[in-house]
């Protein structure tokens, strides 16, 4: 038994003094502080003004990583560029609208705000009272059944009989207006009932913002209002019979900006048509006190950990990777918009420039900064079987991989990494160490401290090693990977793949 142990320790001492020699030879281990200390400093620089999406300085990060891209040999997809440009405007609601009725005078901004559609100018119509507005053909569930809404304006609840979060409510607003238009309604005010305060969505809503041009429309569609609650007495049942609406045209401008998009060509000749998607957004939340809390002196969000910590790991991929081939394809995006509401990825994946079924793992980098420098906090590490590299790949440069320290705040679904995940492709994301959403992470979290000389730069060598590590261990694998079986993004796995 003695014997038999001891054979079985120096084949495992033997397995790991190689694989340490492999990891030895890897360029990433090769790598020295100052190599990522510059994409950090030029990236987080005060001279690119905080990075916000359509601004100058935005424009120069992207510039900057599509240079790099192209200094490595890494390759443009299709367009014959390293830039997608992502289709972005910025809307003012209109200024004036109101609903008018029998009871009285709702006004946007304070009472309802404009979520779809606009120029519709002193059309006064019949009302039409529905529970939800909502058709679900596989539940036999149907508001519309018997009743006429041609021409009329439909008074209902946001969301569905299944929704009740905000962003679900949001997220219903798409299908239930091509509902209304094929039924010919002119209008859908919802009624929103949640605990959230209104306050809350008519200050998002309700200002001027930057968005994806067809976020939530169906062109030609009819008008699309969220009414507080407590402003909806004006539209009491059997005390109106029709409604007045006066919304006047809002002011859209284009943005300018880009997903900066390159590729690798993998070493098999047969794993090479599998890719790997490496990604981490660029922009951040710009400059000047309307954009957050500004200490004396420093106006300029520089974003250092959120996220040119990310920019800086993928570059370390790609220096490493066009140095020593692995054996899948990578694909590397740099995202724009993701401060405004992941709208570079959201684009990306319903534009994509590789086909999805071929895309077979991503790894995005992204994160809200880090107080715990002997970890690497990956979330959803134990959703996909990619974990035993990651932990592997964390180990090797002295680092521990953990989970998700607060499941319950869903962090999962509120990086980039999500859009890739909503597709069906296994998605962790790579994040600096983090314990706890604590005053350490707070201290720089979206405030103008988070600066490039305040990061430890021997750490951030240490995140993008290992992060590059861990990708090149999963690109090298025999089989791509999956999700652990039952997760919620399985079924749309099955169906990508054809699984
Ligand atoms: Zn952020």
């Amino acid at each position: 038994m003695l014997k038999k142990i001891t054979i079985t320790s120096v084949a495992v001492a033997m397995a790991i003094s190689s694989n340490a020699q492999k990891l030895k030879k890897t360029p990433e281990y090769l790598l020295t502080p100052s190599f990522t200390e510059t994409h950090i400093r030029f990236l987080a620089s005060d001279e690119l003004l905080g990075r916000r999406t359509g601004d100058q300085g935005n424009k120069v990060a992207a510039r900057y990583i599509a240079e790099q891209f192209r200094s490595l040999g890494i390759k443009p997809v299709n367009t014959g560029d390293y830039f997608q440009k992502v289709e972005l405007e910025s809307v003012t609601p209109p200024a004036g609208a109101t609903i008018t009725t029998q009871e009285g005078v709702a006004k946007i901004g304070e009472d309802f705000v404009l979520m779809s559609g606009d120029g519709l100018t002193n059309s006064s119509a019949e009302v039409v009272y529905l529970e939800y507005a909502w058709i679900d053909a596989e539940k036999g569930y149907d508001d519309y059944k018997g009743v006429d809404v041609k021409g009329k304006i439909i008074v209902t609840s946001a969301g569905t009989p299944d929704t009740k979060s905000p962003q679900q409510m949001f997220s219903t607003i798409g299908p239930k207006q091509k509902i209304a238009k094929e039924k010919g309604a002119l209008a859908i005010i919802e009624v929103f009932n949640s605990p959230v305060p209104w306050r809350n969505i008519s200050n998002y809503f309700g200002r001027k913002g930057i968005k994806l041009k067809t976020a939530g429309e169906t062109s030609g569609g009819p008008t699309h209002l969220w009414i507080s609650s407590a402003s909806a007495k004006i539209l009491a049942k059997n005390k109106i019979s029709k409604i007045d609406l006066n919304i006047p045209k809002k002011q859209t401008e284009e943005v300018n900006s880009s997903n900066v998009v390159g590729v690798l060509e993998g070493s098999d000749p047969v794993l090479k048509n599998e890719y790997i998607v490496l990604s981490a957004h660029y922009d951040h939340i710009g400059y000047g006190a309307a954009r957050g809390n500004v200490a004396s002196g420093d106006t300029i969000f520089n974003g250092a950990r959120d996220n040119a910590f990310g920019v800086t790991a993928v570059l370390t991929a790609a220096e490493s990777f066009a140095k020593l081939k692995p054996k899948r394809s990578i694909l590397f995006i740099a995202y724009t918009g993701e401060e405004l509401g992941m709208l570079g990825s959201k684009y990306y994946s319903e534009h994509p420039l590789i086909p999805m079924k071929n895309c077979v793992f991503n790894l995005n980098c992204d994160g809200a900064g880090y107080n715990d420098m002997t970890k690497i906090t990956v979330i959803g590490l134990s959703r996909t079987d990619a974990k035993s590299e990651i932990v592997a790949a964390a180990t090797a440069f002295g680092l521990t991989a953990t989970d998700d320290p607060a499941p319950e705040q869903n962090l999962f679904d509120r990086s980039d990494n999500v859009s890739f995940a909503a597709k069906g492709v296994p998605s962790p994301n790579y994040a600096p160490g983090m314990t706890a959403f604590d005053d350490a992470i707070n201290k720089y979290y979206h405030q103008s401290a988070d600066n490039p000389e305040s990061v430890d730069f021997n750490y951030l060598l240490k995140y993008a090693q290992s992060y590059t590590y861990a990708a090149r261990l999963i690109a090298n694998r025999a089989k791509a990977p999956a999700w652990i079986a039952g997760d919620k993004y399985e079924k749309a796995y099955q169906t990508l793949y054809g699984k």
